[in-house]
């Protein structure tokens, strides 16, 4: 049996984010992985190629509908599909060709297989020839099974015509109709997608209000947005049946006027994912999982096993890359016997739609709700220079503080780069800022931020580019 330090089973965001922290720690390290490319869901059917989809659809609708208002004629615009999915496909193998550079340079060795918990650190590694192998780890060993799509049985996957996101990320034609199941941030990213692509989406979400967890301000503000795209997305319709008919896919739904019928050419399946951890741990250890399949761990990532931890989507929280990934860096320099910890309160939480929306921290509701005396400032794109000249000037900054003591409690950001410009407010809220500090912090002009700098100084009524209430 060949012995590590620390062993790794899975390679995606949380589990190869681990492995470079334990190796730059000096520890002899290894990552079983059993797909045949690095980087896990988040880069070869997550994150990165969704971006990569969004990027080249956003430009062709710029194409059709916004060069105009520049002066710039571009005749008959098209788009090549397969041409859009093989530079997705080449920016995937990049990353993913990087990771295994990235282990080779910090000396960590991929153990190709799939990897299994044996008790007393020691993990089993089933090769794809079904040759069985076996190591053990001195220092630990780190759980990250990642997450696989929620399968549900009233729309059952056929990879053809009823499919999970991996599939809706490489169509080789755009659907003529595509049905969605679930708003959530999948669906409603890759509707985006196909929608720009010129497909005929109808979202079906059983729940009655748009992204529930969002600010409502916020929430309400993107629904306004994607009603004026034409992105049909219809709330309160609870999906209770598909089939297959003459290439065609018939679903059933639910909603306040009784059982309708919508017929779609493909139909995406994004209601969610579940931690991908059956069949991984031997009975005999401690670990334990909860009635969903998720490993139970502490806010350490330290499972019942001792030396065993878990991260990433196979655990509690949000299933984000980020979340995975900052885990992995806690659980190794914990066993390196340093303090590693997550701000659990602060994770940045992004949907990559047009226009983008970002938050952090609390929203309106939950203070309101937790009884806080909270003060407010926003800030509208529509004030801001650099926005006009984008073109994007939809959307806003809300920042929102203790009325007391001025630390602000929440950020929350819909509008043009919303996914880079939170990052001004997760360094504040990391060392308690208030939005006094924002505010007498000086923001280059003309940019995007000069609306989180309003928006800091409208918690007090000064914002200088609109017009504030009377102050007293
Ligand atoms: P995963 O990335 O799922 O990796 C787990 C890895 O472990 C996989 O490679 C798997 O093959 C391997 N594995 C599992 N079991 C075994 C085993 N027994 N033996 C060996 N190997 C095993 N998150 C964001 O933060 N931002 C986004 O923009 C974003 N967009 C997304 C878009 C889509 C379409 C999807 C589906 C997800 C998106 N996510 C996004 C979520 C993000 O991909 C996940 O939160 C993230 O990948 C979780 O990382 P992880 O390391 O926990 O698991
Ligand atoms: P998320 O978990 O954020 O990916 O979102 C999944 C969404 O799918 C949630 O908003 C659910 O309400 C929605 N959903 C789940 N099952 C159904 C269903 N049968 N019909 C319509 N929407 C559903």
């Amino acid at each position: 049996m060949k012995n590590y330090d620390i062993i790794i089973i899975g390679g995606g965001p949380g589990g190869y984010v681990a492995a470079i922290r334990a190796a730059q720690l000096g520890y002899k390290t290894a990552c079983v992985e059993a797909a045949s490319t690095l980087g896990g869901t988040c880069l070869n059917v997550g994150c990165i190629p969704s971006k990569a989809l969004l990027e080249s659809t956003a430009l062709y609708e710029k194409a059709r509908h916004d060069f105009a208002a520049h002066g710039i004629s571009t005749g008959d615009v098209k788009l090549d599909i397969a041409t859009m999915i093989a530079r997705k496909n080449d920016i995937v193998k990049q990353l993913t060709g990087g990771i295994e550079q990235l282990f080779k340079a910090n000396g960590i060795d991929w153990l190709a297989g799939r990897g299994r918990l044996l008790p007393g650190k020691t993990v089993e590694v089933t090769a794809a020839d079904g040759s069985i192998a076996k190591y053990q780890a001195s220092r630990g060993v780190i759980l990250a099974f990642g997450s696989v799509p929620v399968d549900i049985p009233v729309a059952k996957m056929d990879g053809q015509h009823i499919v999970s996101s991996s599939e809706a990320l490489s169509f080789s034609d755009v659907p003529k109709r595509l049905g969605i199941i679930g708003a959530g941030v999948i669906g409603l990213e890759l509707g985006s997608v196909w929608h720009a692509a010129g497909s005929e989406v109808v979202i079906l979400e059983a729940v009655d209000e748009l992204l529930p967890m969002a600010d409502r301000q916020l929430a309400r503000e993107a629904g306004k947005a994607f009603k004026k795209q034409g992105l049909d997305i219809r709330l309160g319709a609870k999906v209770s049946g598909a089939s297959v008919k003459g290439g065609a896919v018939e679903v059933q739904y639910q909603d306040k006027n009784g059982e309708q019928t919508l017929t779609v050419d493909k139909l995406l399946v994004a209601v969610g994912r579940k931690p991908n951890t059956a069949n991984t741990i031997d009975p005999a250890c401690a670990v334990k999982l909860d009635a969903r399949g998720y490993i139970e761990v502490d806010e350490h990532c330290a499972t019942a096993e001792p030396g065993v931890y878990a991260i990433g989507d196979c655990v509690r929280g949000a299933m984000l890359a980020h979340k995975a990934s900052e885990e992995g860096v806690m659980v190794a320099e914990n066993i390196d016997g340093q303090a590693g910890h997550v701000r659990y309160d602060l994770i940045p939480a992004v949907i990559y739609t047009h226009p983008e929306m970002a938050w952090l921290g609390q929203n309106e509701e939950q203070l309101k709700a937790a009884g806080v005396n909270y003060q407010k400032g926003d800030f509208p794109f529509a004030a801001n220079g650099r926005a006009k000249a984008l073109g994007a000037a939809e959307g806003f900054v809300k920042i929102l503080v203790d009325a007391d003591s001025d630390e602000i409690l929440g950020a929350h950001i819909i509008g043009p780069n919303a996914s880079e410009l939170i990052h001004e407010l997760v360094i504040a809220m990391e060392y308690y800022a208030a939005s006094e500090d924002i505010a007498r912090s000086m923001h280059a002009h003309p940019t995007l931020a000069e609306a989180i700098h309003e928006a800091a100084l409208a918690v007090e009524n000064r914002a200088i580019h609109k017009a504030n209430p009377k102050r007293r």
